[in-house]
């Protein structure tokens, strides 16, 4: 194919490797950051600009010293100097004077790219050291004798891999350049009403001007169109995910298991989870669909509460679907569903990954038939070949960590059914106005009696010793200690400078270490994500039957495990977590009747935003005021519960800033597609 024949057809859509010196490297290193069509790239915005608006001779380059400049010469002369280390040296000259330029770091590709009598453009550091000389200046050709350089060259979020892949600075603006010129269909990001209504720029001209700017003035009118486009995709996303619910679902009022279930019931319910449960069963009773969200602090006690939500659905005949994050919550979930269902003389199946070759297609058939009556799975329950036989109602349980795309084919799998979501992750209640405007809420505030604060503190590297001899008390008292580790390999963080921070600490090192060193003797286990299912199951069983008394694991441990024995929680790099998951882990302990402690532990004594986040972390122990706290720090797009809605989409809207600018969108949606008013937001409970 031609080049011209490429151009004609290229659009958002095309795929990466249109680009020339596309190759599989680089299309692997952009897949992996995200980038995959031509609409990717041309989105993926600069962070910054390197300003070379003013052309400096380089004969004044002298005055110049220690600021950055841009010259624009010939080489000269090209040398590689070897000795210990290798170093390129060339000259650049213009009609005033030259300089020196000097690379220590990648001299064989740049000796490559670097020749004499090449005419460039050159931005750096001027120094003076044995004369004036500029090292690792970002280069890029002037073809012509006269051409100006680019005035503003844009700086893009890298990745290591894609510095490795050669698809680094250089790479992505010469792609960039050569899509701006050669695609001929840009996308109706907006309606037009929109577009000129608000006088927005055409998307070419926006996105040719935000990746080379002809002044830096101009950047703010184009980035608002682009922020209005993200805020547009979500609203639309919101309203089609609100109109689905919109329809007609099954007035299930059946009564009977219930009161035999709750006659079994070995505790008494709090206040909080029998309104929970009043308001659930009035939703199931309507002929609404439900489409509730169900919160609670950790160790509230919502799985009872849903489970009872549950009931009219199979009383009435119908099936009952819940789908946990991950196969540990499934299995433990399973089983304690199974000690329910089996004095009313059912059982519930369960659908996971792990399902045996052998198995699955004789479970597939008994889901479909509506033999099986209460399935309970993971995101294996959302393969195309999984059709249900009459759903009565899906359970989500921590369905942020699910995304809004992966609820929704669940429920599409049956649109009558009823939804109820389960967090412990809150949502703050500045973002639950925005985001659920009508997905109703019910809220259980108090934990079943019994339950203790946990005792939660900051440990310096220096009563890390005291902390182990605590820990190891504990043990021989019998009791248990979770330790979390943030990562399963150490990896090394390259930041945006390219500088190397310290690594995480290797969760099989951190093992050998302590059960070699402080916790020699100790009985011990490893959990983490690479290890299979059957490996993950026997280390969580031998911890609770108490086989086990040190679980050293990822956060995969994060959700729902649930082992009253356990007292100690000790989180290794806790500076790396958030509020939200802080909170998650902290409540694996404090759930039988001794004391608990949770002890947090950085590399080095946490500082600034860290420390606050840490520090409050020990005195806070409401979920809520938590998430509100983590979402002032770290902003939206870290906060709990946010990932899931699409707000993470938003590169360059701020979902607290935007939100007037949102409701308005959202509004105008409703408007235009005749939606206001009629079918308006549904509001039930609390
Ligand atoms: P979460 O809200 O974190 O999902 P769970 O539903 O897993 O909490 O409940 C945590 C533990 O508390 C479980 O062992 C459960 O059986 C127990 N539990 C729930 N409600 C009560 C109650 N009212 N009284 C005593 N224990 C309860
Ligand atoms: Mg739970």
């Amino acid at each position: 194919m031609t080049k011209r024949d490429v151009s004609a057809m290229l659009d958002f859509l095309s795929p990466l490797s249109i680009v020339p010196g596309m190759g599989p490297k680089r299309l692997a290193a952009l897949l992996d950051a995200g980038m995959e069509r031509v609409g990717d790239l041309l989105y993926n915005l600069p962070k910054r600009y390197i300003d070379r608006s003013t052309v400096t001779p380089i004969g004044s380059a002298g005055e110049y010293t220690d600021r950055l400049c841009t010259f624009v010469g010939t080489i000269e002369t090209v040398r590689v100097e070897r000795g210990r280390r290798q170093r390129l040296r060339a000259l650049l000259r213009d009609d005033t004077g030259s300089i020196e330029l000097l690379w220590f770091s990648g001299v064989s590709y740049y000796r490559q790219t670097i020749r004499k009598g090449q005419r460039l453009i050159v931005t750096g550091k001027v120094a003076l050291y044995r004369g004036l000389q500029m090292a690792h200046p970002t280069i890029d050709s002037a073809v012509r004798q006269d051409s100006a350089p680019v005035p503003f060259l844009p700086v893009y979020g890298m990745t290591s891999a894609m510095r490795e892949a050669g698809s680094g600075e250089r790479f992505l603006r010469k792609s960039v350049r050569w899509l701006l010129d050669n695609c001929k269909h840009f996308p109706q990001s907006l309606p037009e009403a929109v577009e000129s209504g608000r006088g927005f720029a055409p998307l070419a001209k926006c996105l040719c001007e935000l990746h080379f700017p002809s002044t830096l003035c101009g950047i703010g009118r184009y980035t608002d169109r682009i922020r209005y486009e993200e805020l547009y995709r979500l609203a639309l996303s919101l309203h089609f995910s609100r109109t689905r619910f919109r329809e007609p679902g099954r007035a299930l009022r059946s009564a009977e298991l219930i009161k035999q279930w709750r006659a079994n019931l070995p505790f008494r319910l709090t206040a909080d989870q029998e309104s929970a449960i009043a308001t659930l069963l009035e939703d199931a009773a309507s002929p609404e669909r439900m489409h509730r969200l169900l919160q609670g602090d950790v160790g509230s006690g919502k799985t009872v509460v849903a489970f009872s939500a549950a009931l009219p659905a199979l009383g009435e005949g119908l099936q009952v679907v819940w789908m946990t994050p991950t196969e540990i919550l499934a299995r433990q979930t399973h089983k304690k569903i199974n000690e329910w269902l089996e004095p009313l003389g059912m059982c519930a199946e369960l659908l996971t990954a792990a399902v045996v070759p052998a198995e699955i297609a004789a479970l597939r058939r008994r889901i479909a038939s509506a033999e099986a009556r209460f399935i309970v799975g993971t995101h294996a329950l959302l393969q195309p070949k999984i059709s249900f036989g009459g759903v009565g109602i899906f359970v989500i349980d921590e369905q942020h960590r699910f995304g809004a795309g992966q609820r929704v084919a669940l429920h599409e799998k049956d649109p009558r059914a009823d939804v109820l979501l389960m967090s412990a992750t809150p949502i703050p209640r500045t973002l639950a106005q925005t985001l659920y405007g009508d997905l109703d809420i019910v809220t259980i505030k108090s934990l079943p009696p019994g339950r203790h604060t946990v005792s939660t503190h900051l440990v310096p590297e220096a009563k890390r010793a005291d902390m182990e001899r605590f820990i190891l008390e504990r043990i021989s008292a019998n009791e248990r200690c979770f330790y979390i580790v943030p990562r399963i390999e150490s990896e090394e963080c390259v930041d945006d400078n390219g500088t190397f921070s310290k690594p995480l600490r290797d969760i099989e090192t951190t093992f050998a270490a302590l059960t070699q060193g402080p916790f020699r003797g100790v009985k011990a286990a490893l959990v983490h994500g690479r290890l299979d299912s059957a490996q993950k199951e026997r280390a969580i069983a031998d911890f609770a039957c108490g086989n086990v008394q040190l679980l050293v694991a990822t956060s995969i441990i994060e959700v729902g495990i649930d082992v009253p024995q356990a007292t100690i929680i000790v989180l290794e790099n806790s500076e790396r977590f958030g509020l939200a998951q802080l909170h998650q882990l902290r409540g694996r302990v404090g759930r039988g009747c001794g004391k608990s402690y949770c002890f947090l532990l950085t590399p080095e004594p946490a500082e600034g935003e860290t420390e606050e986040r840490l520090r409050s972390f020990c005195s806070e122990h409401d979920g809520f005021a938590l998430a509100e706290l983590d979402l002032r720090l770290r902003g939206p797009g870290e906060a709990a519960g946010v990932r899931q809605s699409g707000w993470d989409d938003l590169k360059v809207a701020d979902i607290l800033r935007d939100a007037p600018l949102f409701a308005e969108i959202m509004g105008d949606i409703e408007h235009r597609t005749g939606d206001c008013g009629a079918h308006g937001p549904r509001r039930r409970g609390s």
